[in-house]
């Protein structure tokens, strides 16, 4: 059967980066849950959907076209919502509250699940979200769930908006990050938590290069 790596773990924690240089190193593909959940919420923003409306988004959920194109000249891979490369729009602090507010609709992340078993192909997959090892592979045989302090968090993100030339400050982002991470972790529905059987790192203070290495300890063991 295919190896599956999970990583799991709030926004932040480098799961993103992480998630993409480990899947690059393993030669697996990769799958970015959160791209769809921000995708959706991208989308049904644009027909002027209620977010809470949940038979509306759902509808949009499953009727929503979302294609990853990667780059061949080693630049970011861009996402495709209904053909309109909406990559930039997607990495918005406000894409990822739509996200967030849509992702704790049931039936939302229902009509995402078969997306997200498709990505499972040979010669293996790391899946980069908030409930990969609990909820979509629970039978996978690695797991890691990433986390880091809160500042520290904001920092980072801070950091990847700013190389984006995105506009923010960091007390606003923190905040923001804050309120996103409370709900994803207080809804019912899929709360953020570790699997029981995944690998805890807290990467505060540690290096990219440390932390790609411990994960792929995991994905060797
Ligand atoms: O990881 P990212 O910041 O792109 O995720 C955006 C939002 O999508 C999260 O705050 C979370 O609410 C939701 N999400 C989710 N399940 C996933 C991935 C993301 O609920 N597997």
């Amino acid at each position: 059967s295919v190896p599956i790596l999970t990583i799991d773990g709030p926004s932040g924690s480098g799961k993103g980066t992480i998630s993409r240089l480990v899947a690059e190193k393993l030669g697996w593909r990769l799958l970015d849950s959160g791209a769809l959940y921000r995708a959706v919420g991208y989308a049904a923003g644009m027909e002027g959907l209620d977010l809470s409306d949940a038979e509306a988004v759902t509808r949009c959920a499953q009727t929503t076209k979302i294609r990853f194109q990667a780059a061949t000249d080693g630049s970011d891979t861009r996402v495709l919502v209904n053909g309109h490369d909406a990559t930039d729009e997607l990495r918005t602090e406000t894409a990822g509250a739509a996200a967030s507010a849509i992702a704790s609709i049931p039936s939302v992340r229902q009509a995402l699940v078969e997306m997200q078993l498709g990505f499972r192909k040979a010669p293996g997959l790391v899946a980069d979200g908030r409930d990969m090892g609990t909820v979509i592979f629970p039978d996978a045989p690695f797991k890691v769930f990433l986390t880091a302090s809160a500042a520290e968090r904001a920092k980072r993100r801070y950091k990847q908006l700013k190389e984006k030339g995105l506009s923010v400050t960091l007390a606003t982002l923190q905040r923001e990050i804050e309120a996103r991470d409370a709900r994803d972790a207080s809804r019912t529905v899929a709360p953020l938590k570790p699997a029981a059987d995944a690998v805890f790192i807290d990467t505060t203070g540690m290096g990219i290069d440390i932390v790609v290495a411990k994960v792929l300890a995991v994905a060797q063991s």
